[in-house]
């Protein structure tokens, strides 16, 4: 009974890939992949929130369009895991067109970005949040059954964890899973608070980058190396990163300095192929990036991973040293 709808889930992927007449080799690709045929990592990406608001003088629809510039340039599609709760007005509904239209996927992460790791966001809040966006990105034809816990909390106990799993499963959806973490948000926080002290001008835009750039890389590196020791090959990873004034200035570097350092680029869809992402960790092990979970679950690294994986209080004393 459960093989059945993914059979027919990946179908409808594949049909879906050979619409814009470019993948028409679609349907002959295995339906999985379990390493990179170059041999060499591999990274793509997603973009979380989705925010409809004026940056630091950069106009919503203007900041949008230059990830959207960065991507096409690339040739790469991402996925796009979006709340709900601002995606219902004008400029909701533009943004979810103009990814649309551009061949991105969109995804599910709940309407209001609750921690589900707190009490009170129990299994019936994380139904109606999970339906609520349902409803609103599946009018959309590249909507896609994946589903992001904010801030890759998946509950604080097993019992919450199962039950939330058993829903997610339900509704047909899988765990949109994040193997590279990063801490993108605050570097795109900070950058924001000195633009709006200094204005645009005045502040130091290339020093941001180059922190942005060193910093990905190292999380990238990171847990590429932390997911070669577990799984003995180079796999298809996921990066979160946030749709975002960073990722508006300095994806197209972003993704240069990836194939510079040897890393191949994907589609996001294209990744979530790979035979990693059926690797679910055990439930009391849940939480944070899939390689970090798997870590966990090894057992080998008890005295290494930190929590959380990845947060602002691992850059800030860097970046105030740095005066950005
Ligand atoms: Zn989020």
């Amino acid at each position: 009974m459960k093989i059945l709808p993914g059979i027919i889930f990946v179908l409808i992927l594949s049909v879906l890939g050979c619409k814009d007449g470019k993948n028409n080799y679609a349907e002959k690709e295995p339906l999985s992949i379990n390493k990179s045929e170059t041999g060499k990592p591999t990274v793509s990406f997603t973009f979380d929130d989705g925010s409809t608001q004026d940056i630091a003088g950069f106009p919503f629809k203007e900041w949008n369009q230059m990830i959207l510039t960065h991507l096409e340039e690339e040739d790469l599609k991402a996925i796009f895991f979006v709340t709900g709760q601002n995606k219902l007005d004008e400029n909701g509904q533009f943004l979810l067109e103009s990814w649309t239209k551009n061949g991105h996927k969109i995804a599910n992460h709940t309407f209001t970005h609750p921690n589900f790791n707190a009490e009170k966001n129990n299994a019936n809040v994380f139904e109606q949040e999970l339906k609520a966006t349902d409803t609103i990105i599946s009018k959309f034809k590249n909507s896609i059954k994946l589903f992001r816990f904010p801030y890759l909390k998946e509950g604080q106990n097993k019992t919450k964890v199962d039950s939330l799993r058993n829903i997610l499963a339900a509704y047909g959806y899988h765990n949109g899973y994040v193997t590279i973490d990063t801490s993108d948000w605050y570097i795109n926080q900070r950058l924001i608070n000195k633009i709006r002290k200094l204005g645009f001008e005045n502040t130091a835009i290339e020093k941001f980058r180059d922190f942005y750039l060193q910093h990905i890389l190292e999380r990238a590196n990171y847990y590429e190396k932390l997911s070669f020791e577990i799984n003995k090959n180079h796999i298809h990873h996921v990066i979160l990163l946030h749709h975002n004034l960073t990722s508006a200035l300095f994806l197209g570097n972003l993704i240069e300095r990836f194939k510079e350092e040897g890393w191949d680029v994907t589609d996001a869809d294209k990744a979530y192929k790979d035979d990693i992402f059926k690797d679910i960790p055990r439930t009391e092990f849940a939480g944070e990036s899939l390689i970090y979970s798997l870590a966990k679950q090894s057992g080998n690294y008890n005295n290494s991973l930190r929590y959380p994986a990845e947060d602002s209080r691992y850059e800030k004393d860097k970046m105030d040293k740095l005066g950005l």
